[in-house]
């Protein structure tokens, strides 16, 4: 049994003076980091900082040895085949933007690729890059309840569709995408099928042979890592038919004036010096994680999310909206509302109503550092999803987002302070 109340004593920043009654609630944009992963780090700069895959001396042995090591790791955790599909970026963005950049140099006018309005704006943009080539970037509507519309994602997938790239979790909503059912239509239909799994890896178990993917990209700061590094898995044969990214140093085999040859995957998308103590830190959250249990921590955010829609009906705040599936089964720890009367929207006539919450409401930002106020730390705004919020009818939104360190008293916390913010804004 995990001792949820415990945990927080793993995370230093929760020890300090400066943080004693600090509520953290804003995971969904980066986590706190346990003392493993930062001793990983420090250990690293502290004992055997050197360059890896160059030095022929045995502190840059050691560097590379740890640094494929951890590629090894994370492999294990997300299910790879083999270490040689899991490639080290930046992040989920970087990841995204090389699939965009390479797989959009085999795409012609006309050709499609279908996403969803609930994406991450890293999800969006790079493929909005690909319409100065005439490539069509075409939305997955959601349903009123908050999840993807799967009877629009049936009617917009056709032979044009070249690529499909879904959110496995939307970080506004919560929602979990059936990526799976999702990923046969997509193959079924000849398209690429990738999954942004920014939201989900760091939550719940992921195997991405069961989702069967052809790609799926995540990032070390969301998951108790460091920041700065991410990860790309590929398909072994797909990652080897591609072009190369970045081009520089250790992506090449040999380079003449003549041109040059790349190294074999997943180097070939490693241009330059990685981030060496990223890809440990990364590692030892990794290992963070499965002492305390994917399926554990899947099951508390269940629960801590249930506990929040039914302190959401007991406290019965005035004018509060949230949004997203009420289905704790459907919805991961993500909570986003506003409190203002917002105007119903008529999700069938597309309505919208600019984007305004009218009435008596309290802005997004003023809820946001009124919290603050309290030491309680929410995100507010459009959370990198604009079309999802024109979608939803709104400029902003307040979001709660849980992680491994969060109980139920962050949640009694939240909806006390949302009650004290309401009255007086009233
Ligand atoms: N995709 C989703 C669903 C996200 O929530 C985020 C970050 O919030 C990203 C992609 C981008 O992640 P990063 O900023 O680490 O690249």
């Amino acid at each position: 049994m995990v001792q949820w109340e415990r945990i927080k004593q793993d995370f230093p920043i929760f020890l300090s003076e400066r943080n004693r009654n600090l509520t953290y609630l804003d995971s969904a944009a980066t986590s706190q980091k346990p003392k493993s992963v930062i001793d990983a780090v420090t250990d690293f700069y502290q004992n055997y900082c050197s360059n890896v895959h160059r030095g022929i001396y045995s502190l840059s042995e050691t560097a590379t040895d740890m640094y494929e090591k951890s590629r090894e790791n994370i492999s294990g955790f997300i299910g790879s085949p083999s270490s040689d599909e899991i490639v080290f970026l930046r992040n989920t963005t970087e990841a995204l933007n090389l699939l965009s950049y390479t797989l959009g140099r085999n795409l012609s006018a006309g050709d499609e690729v279908l996403i969803s309005i609930m994406e991450h704006h890293s999800n969006i943009v790079p493929w909005q890059f690909l319409e100065e080539k005439g490539i069509k970037v075409i939305y997955t509507d959601i349903t009123k309840e908050g999840k993807l519309d799967m009877e629009d994602f049936r009617r917009k997938i056709t032979p044009r569709t070249k690529i499909v790239s879904i959110t496995h979790v939307s970080n506004l909503l919560g929602t979990i995408n059936p990526v799976r059912e999702i990923g046969k239509m997509a193959h079924d239909n000849g398209s690429i099928f990738i999954v942004d799994g920014a939201q989900s890896v760091p939550h719940m178990k992921v195997n991405v042979q069961d989702i069967g993917c052809d790609f799926f990209a995540f990032s070390g700061h969301k998951m108790l890592g460091p920041s700065g590094i991410g990860v790309l898995y590929g398909k072994r044969e797909m990652l080897h038919q591609m072009h190369p990214f970045l081009g520089g140093g250790e992506m090449i085999r040999t380079v003449s004036t003549f041109g040059s040859t790349w190294n074999d995957v997943p180097l070939k998308f490693e241009a330059g010096t990685p981030n060496i103590e990223g890809s440990i830190g990364l590692s030892a959250a990794v290992d963070y994680l499965n002492r305390v249990g994917m399926d554990e921590i899947r099951d508390h955010e269940r629960d801590l999310i249930q506990y929040t829609l039914k302190m959401e009906d007991e406290y019965d705040i005035e004018n509060l909206v949230s949004y997203g599936p009420r289905d704790p089964n459907a919805k991961d720890g993500v909570y986003s509302f506003n409190i203002g009367e917002i105007p119903p929207m008529d999700m069938d006539s597309q309505l919208m109503n600019n984007g305004l919450i009218i009435g008596s409401s309290v802005h997004p930002h003023d809820v946001s550092s009124s919290l603050d106020e309290t030491d309680v730390a929410v995100r507010s705004g459009h959370h990198c999803a604009m079309p999802l919020n024109h979608r939803l009818g709104v400029v902003a939104t307040s979001r709660a987002s849980y992680y491994v360190y969060n109980t139920r008293n962050d949640v009694d916390r939240l909806f006390e302070q949302l009650e004290r913010i309401r009255k007086v804004y009233n």
